[in-house]
């Protein structure tokens, strides 16, 4: 037997704490940990972690009402430490009952920290608005490969009667064998919606999972349409790591300067 995917070995974690009866699935992957050290230490990483998750969930003060399932960006904030007050008490209620998503946030955790390992220098793109234009300042000699050698002016920059100037730019990216395209929004000098639509060769990115993150706290956590697409809302100038891991795929990780217009 080859290696299974995380997500099995985590779902095995779960059978093992819950001494569930042993499926055909259960026994064979039983049969591998024998035979296999690296899975049996990340099985062992994990029934460390659910377990550790449900003391901390235990000794909380949680109401005992469950309340609807977390989505991503919910759980990535809980991982990170910055969601607070009642959403923080709402969210362990609902952690310390629902199996579902207890596994979603050991996944989430695991995946940020695959992210984290697997990229040691992230490749950045700077991208600014020069004398009422977008413009790709600049772009990495690897990793990044623009499709054409200027970013693609789609609209921008356009004067609106009723509204201020917006300055709406479109480029195209390769990462590897992921494509990226983006159309950044400039609704002022200091904001910034940000559409990105992610296809791999199979076609697009349906529901790759992306996670936004500025001076490492992470700022959103979504999963993508099932057409690839996602959009960024009020990014302010700054630098962003972004995460993007397509189902069943290698993540990919890139960094994104945000320049004010001027
Ligand atoms: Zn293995
Ligand atoms: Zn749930």
């Amino acid at each position: 037997m080859e290696c299974p995917q995380n997500e099995r070995l985590v779902e095995f974690s779960f059978q093992a704490i819950h001494a569930e009866a042993a499926t055909r699935e259960f026994r064979a992957l039983a049969a591998h940990l024998e035979v296999c050290p690296t899975c049996e230490e990340q099985v062992s990483d994990y029934v460390k972690l659910i377990r550790r998750v449900r003391r901390v969930l235990a000794d909380s003060k949680a109401t005992p009402e469950a309340g609807p399932c977390l989505d991503d960006n919910t759980l990535a904030e809980y991982l990170d430490g910055v969601l607070g007050g009642t959403r923080r008490d709402e969210a362990e209620a609902h952690l310390a009952q629902c199996r579902t998503c207890l596994r979603q946030l050991i996944e989430l955790s695991d995946l940020m920290e695959e992210v984290k390992t697997a990229h040691g220098t992230l490749p950045t793109i700077v991208l600014g608005l020069v004398r009422g234009g977008l413009k790709l300042l600049s772009w990495p000699e690897t990793g990044f490969a623009p499709l054409a050698l200027e970013p693609v002016r789609v609209l921008g920059p356009v004067a609106d009667d009723t509204k201020d100037t917006q300055n709406v730019c479109a480029w195209t990216q390769n990462l590897g064998e992921l494509r990226l395209a983006a159309t950044a929004i400039y609704s002022s000098p200091q904001r910034i919606d940000l559409a990105l639509t992610a296809t791999t060769p199979a076609g697009p990115a349906a529901e790759a999972r992306l996670t936004l993150r500025c001076a490492d706290t992470i700022l959103q956590a979504e999963r993508l349409s099932s057409s690839g697409q996602i959009v960024l809302h009020n990014l302010e100038p700054a630098t962003y790591e972004i995460e993007l891991v397509p189902r069943n795929d290698a993540p990919h990780a890139f960094q994104l300067t945000l320049r004010p217009s001027n």
